[in-house]
């Protein structure tokens, strides 16, 4: 099946963690509760990952039925929201005063979920995919944060 076939079928459940997602934004390195949903959703997934990355970050690692190649590739996206108040109407705005998802970082998230969930599906694959969750992108130099080493926390491997 190809990836989009595939997600095609995630469409609806990854809406509604997007718009969960987006009803909860927190902010550079405050993603407890983001990082929480991440690491169950890969839990689910029976993925191999690592928590507490730079603070909140999360790191996933999802290894191809082969490795002859020795490849690896990382994925990234970031999960903190902006200081700024929303407006909105619909059912999903944000619960807190000050808080918004408004760079889009609610959908990068998801997105990388939705890979996460085609890529452990099948894992036809030759070579390692890194997840990388990042926090606190918005200003908080959160991507040098999850390169400098550092105590992290283990998820299931499988
Ligand atoms: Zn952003």
């Amino acid at each position: 099946m190809s990836p989009i076939d595939y997600l095609r079928g995630e469409h609806s459940a990854l809406t509604e963690l997007r718009r969960d997602l987006h009803a909860h934004p927190e902010l550079g390195f405050e993603e407890h509760r983001t990082a929480q949903i991440v690491a169950a959703e890969l839990d689910r997934l029976y993925v191999e990952y690592h928590s507490g990355v730079g603070r909140t970050g999360v790191v996933a690692v999802i290894r191809g039925q082969r490795n002859d190649s020795g490849r690896a590739v990382g994925l990234r996206a970031d999960m903190d929201a902006l200081p700024m108040h929303e407006e909105n109407e619909f059912a999903h705005v944000s619960r807190f005063k000050g808080r918004m998802h408004g760079c889009g970082h609610d959908g990068h998230t998801t997105m990388l979920l939705g890979a996460a969930r085609y890529l452990a599906s099948t894992r036809n694959f030759d070579g390692t995919v890194y997840l990388i969750f990042q926090p606190g992108e918005e200003g908080f130099a959160g991507g040098k944060a999850i390169c400098r080493p550092g105590p992290s926390r283990c998820g299931r491997a499988r």
